[in-house]
């Protein structure tokens, strides 16, 4: 079997040649064939230049992918899957946070007949604010879109080679990873791992992605978000209808009547932001169509240690 994994780095100068010697250690260890496809989301530290030199020292099984800018890890990952060949792909973080040692139990889950292999971890050592948000996330997400997404599952898997080949064949934009591995289907099996801090370098995320990442999975998969503001259109109509005949009524009993100021201001406040929120979700899907209609790339290659060659298998 031919194992590739691909790893998707920004600004990870501080860990990538540990995480180098780590893999491979764990890969030989399992003495699989393998290759190693590195992506430089267009890091602004000195990750190209080390990705350059692992490259030269250790030739054919390292491949390095560099971007024109930074794109996002969605799209380092989708230009790893692209460059690979491998029979089975392992897509993991460059920051050691995704241990090597569980690709071992991967193959052999994936031998077994499964098609992705999902390493979930726990949310030990994690700030408690963030694991309760991101249950509460996830739970509520799950009502919402039309896959399933799980707490702890992230980019850390192995996938079949038809698995991926499925993957590539999904050409939108607008990738929330997570969901599209969701639905795609295939054999899936998850595993539990401890979570581990990064080992160097610091995190990408802050708390303002973190926010617009849950809105691209609440979302990419499904338009019932439009579907309620259509269902509270109509309950907001129907008071107000029932509220229009009730002063009406009143007036014409008892003439009519000046106070009613307050509301008059609560209804008008209320229902502004009800649109106003309404409006935001209807723009949001049409900025989607918008960037899906223009169909760009969804990254820009700067440099690469190697031409793309498919179907051109690589001796490692
Ligand atoms: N990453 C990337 N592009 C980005 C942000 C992150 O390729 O714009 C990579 C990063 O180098 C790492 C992985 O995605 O290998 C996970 O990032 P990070 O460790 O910052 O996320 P966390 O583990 O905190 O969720
Ligand atoms: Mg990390």
């Amino acid at each position: 079997m031919r194992l590739s994994i691909v790893v998707p780095c920004y600004n990870e100068e501080a860990v990538i040649e540990l995480f180098d010697v780590r893999i491979r250690e764990t890969l030989s260890a399992l003495s699989v064939d393998y290759e190693l496809c590195y992506v430089d989301d267009g890091s602004s530290d000195n990750t190209l230049e080390r990705l350059r030199a692992l490259a030269e020292n250790r030739e054919a099984s390292t491949r390095y992918v560099s971007f024109s800018r930074n794109f996002g890890k969605e799209a380092g990952i989708l230009a790893g899957l692209r460059e690979t060949t491998g029979d089975a792909v392992v897509v993991m973080d460059a920051d050691l946070q995704h241990p090597p040692e569980l690709i071992g139990r991967m193959i052999e889950l994936h031998r077994a007949g499964h098609d992705q292999v999902i390493a979930r971890r726990t949310r030990e050592g994690d700030k408690k604010v963030r694991s309760a948000v991101s249950r509460m996330y996830y739970r509520m997400i799950n009502k919402w879109v039309d896959v399933e997404l799980t707490d702890g599952v992230g980019d850390f898997r192995l996938l079949s080679r038809r698995a991926v080949d499925a993957l590539l064949e999904m050409p939108e934009y607008n990738r929330f990873s997570k969901g599209l591995f969701s639905w795609i289907g295939f054999d899936t099996v998850t595993f539990d791992y401890r979570n581990a801090a990064r080992e160097a370098g610091e995190t990408k995320w802050r708390f303002g992605a973190l926010v617009n990442y849950g809105m691209d999975g609440l979302i990419s998969f499904n338009n019932r978000p439009l579907r309620v503001a259509i269902y509270a259109g109509l309950a907001l109509s129907a008071v107000a209808a029932a509220y229009a005949v009730t002063v009406t009524v009143m007036a014409m009993i008892q003439g009519p009547d000046a106070p009613g100021y307050v509301t008059l201001l609560v209804a008008i406040v209320g229902l502004g932001g009800i649109q106003m929120l309404m409006l935001g979700l209807i723009g949001e899907y049409i900025g989607r169509i918008y960037y899906e209609t223009k169909r760009r790339p969804h990254f820009l290659v700067k440099e690469t240690n190697a031409p793309r060659a498919f179907g051109v298998s690589e001796q490692s």
